[in-house]
C-alpha cells in the first residue's frame, strides 16, 4: 500500500472515531492503572458485560496500591462471573509486584510493562498506547477482522502464525500522531461497523480503501481454520448437608478456575452413572463417604474449549473426617455465607435453588 493510502485510511478512521466512539467509563481517564484494569477485563469479554464489573472494581480499588493490598479471595470474588480467572490472579500479582518493587509506579516502557505477570502483547500495546501514546499496534479479534477485509488477507485468523502477520499490518497503519486513539478506532470499527455478520459497509469510513468491499467478497473474510468439535464433559457434584451447612472446597491456585470455591465432585467415567461418579469423586477428593439423597438439577455451561453438563445431587455424609486430595481448602458454610466465596459460573447457576435447612432427604 502507498504511503498516501495509509495516511488516508488513518485519518478517516481517526475522524470517524472522534465522532462515533461509544461513551465508555475507561475512556474518561488517562490513569494507566484504570486503563490496564479495563483492558484486562475486555480481553476475553464483551463491553456491555465489562462495564458494571469495571465500575465496581475501580470503586472498590481506585488505585494500584489499593488493589495490591486486597486479598486474593476478595479479588476473585469481584471477578466472579467474568470468567478467565487467571486474568484476575495475574493482574493482582502484577499490582503487588509494582507496589512492592517499583514504588507503585507502573512501568512506562513497553518492555518494562511486558515483564509483569499476565501482560502480553495485547495488554502492553493497549495500555502503553492509550495511557502514554507509545506507537504499539493492538491486535485483537476486531482488528484482525477489519484488516483481513481491508486487505483481503487469506491467512486464517485463528492460525497460530496469524498474530505476527496481523501485527505487521496493524503497525504499518498505526502512525505516531495518536496511536492510542488509532488503536481504539480500529477496535471500535470492528465492534460497531465491520461486525462479524452483516457489516455496515455503507457507513464505513474506510469503504473506499477496502479491498473486500471493492471485490464484493466481504463475506469471504476473515478466513478461519475449521475448529474441532467442542467436547462435552459430564460432571457429577454433591451438595453434602451437615446441620444446615454444606461442604465447599477450594481449587488449586493455578489452572482453570484456579483459587475458586466449588461443590465437590468430578467427571463421570464412561459406563459410570452420575450418582456413582458423585459418590466416588467426593470420596477421592475429600475422603468423605456419602450417599445420594436426591437429585437437584442439571446445569450446562460452555467454556472456551469444552462444555460441561453437570448433574447436582443432595448427599448425606457417613463419615466426619475431611482429607483433601486435590482441593487446597474446605469449609462447611451456611446458605447465608455462600455469597462470601467466589464460585465458578456453573456453580452460581444452581446455588440460588439450594435448600439446606436440614439433613433429611428431599
Ligand atoms: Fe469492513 Fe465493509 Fe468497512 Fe470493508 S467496507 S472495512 S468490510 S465495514
Amino acid at each position: 500500500m502507498k504511503h498516501t493510502d495509509t495516511e488516508v485510511i488513518r485519518n478517516a478512521l481517526l475522524v470517524w472515531y472522534r465522532r462515533s466512539q461509544r461513551d465508555l467509563p475507561w475512556r474518561k481517564t488517562t490513569d494507566p492503572y484504570k486503563i490496564w484494569v479495563s483492558e484486562v477485563m475486555l480481553q476475553q469479554t464483551q463491553v456491555k458485560t465489562v462495564i458494571p464489573y469495571y465500575l465496581d472494581f475501580i470503586r472498590t480499588w481506585p488505585t494500584l496500591n489499593d488493589l495490591a493490598s486486597a486479598s486474593d479471595q476478595a479479588v476473585l470474588k469481584k471477578w466472579e462471573g467474568l470468567g478467565y480467572y487467571a486474568r484476575a490472579r495475574n493482574l493482582h500479582n502484577a499490582c503487588i509486584r509494582v507496589a512492592r518493587d517499583m514504588n507503585g509506579d507502573i512501568p512506562v516502557t513497553f518492555d518494562g510493562f511486558r515483564q509483569l505477570p499476565g501482560v502480553g502483547d495485547y495488554i502492553a500495546s493497549a495500555v502503553m498506547s492509550i495511557a502514554h501514546g507509545l506507537p504499539h499496534a493492538v491486535v485483537d479479534g476486531n482488528v484482525k477482522r477489519v484488516l483481513a477485509r481491508l486487505h483481503c488477507i487469506d491467512i486464517p485468523i485463528n492460525q497460530s502464525s496469524a498474530h505476527k502477520h496481523f501485527k505487521t499490518q496493524a503497525s504499518a497503519l498505526l502512525g505516531n500522531a495518536d496511536p492510542g486513539s488509532f488503536n481504539q478506532a480500529v477496535m471500535e470499527l470492528g465492534a460497531l461497523v465491520c461486525t462479524p455478520k452483516n457489516p455496515n459497509c455503507a457507513e464505513c469510513p474506510i469503504q473506499k480503501a477496502c479491498k473486500a468491499h471493492d471485490r464484493q467478497e466481504v463475506a469471504a473474510f476473515p478466513k478461519r481454520l475449521k475448529k474441532a468439535p467442542v467436547p462435552v464433559h459430564h460432571i457429577a457434584i454433591g451438595v453434602i448437608r451437615n446441620n444446615g451447612r454444606v461442604l465447599i472446597t477450594r481449587r488449586q491456585p493455578t489452572g482453570l478456575l484456579g483459587g475458586l470455591w466449588e461443590f465437590p465432585g468430578g467427571k463421570v467415567k464412561a459406563g459410570e452413572s452420575a450418582e456413582d461418579a458423585c459418590v466416588r469423586e467426593i470420596k477421592e477428593e475429600t475422603g468423605l463417604r456419602v450417599t445420594i439423597d436426591s437429585y437437584l438439577t442439571q446445569v450446562k455451561h460452555a467454556y472456551t474449549h469444552f462444555k460441561i453438563r453437570m448433574d447436582v445431587f443432595y448427599c448425606s455424609r457417613h463419615s466426619d473426617r475431611v482429607t483433601l486430595n486435590g482441593p487446597v481448602d474446605h469449609a462447611w458454610v451456611s446458605l447465608e455465607e455462600l455469597p462470601d466465596f467466589a464460585f465458578p459460573k456453573a456453580n452460581l447457576k444452581f446455588i440460588p435453588a439450594l435448600e439446606i435447612s436440614d439433613d433429611k432427604p428431599h
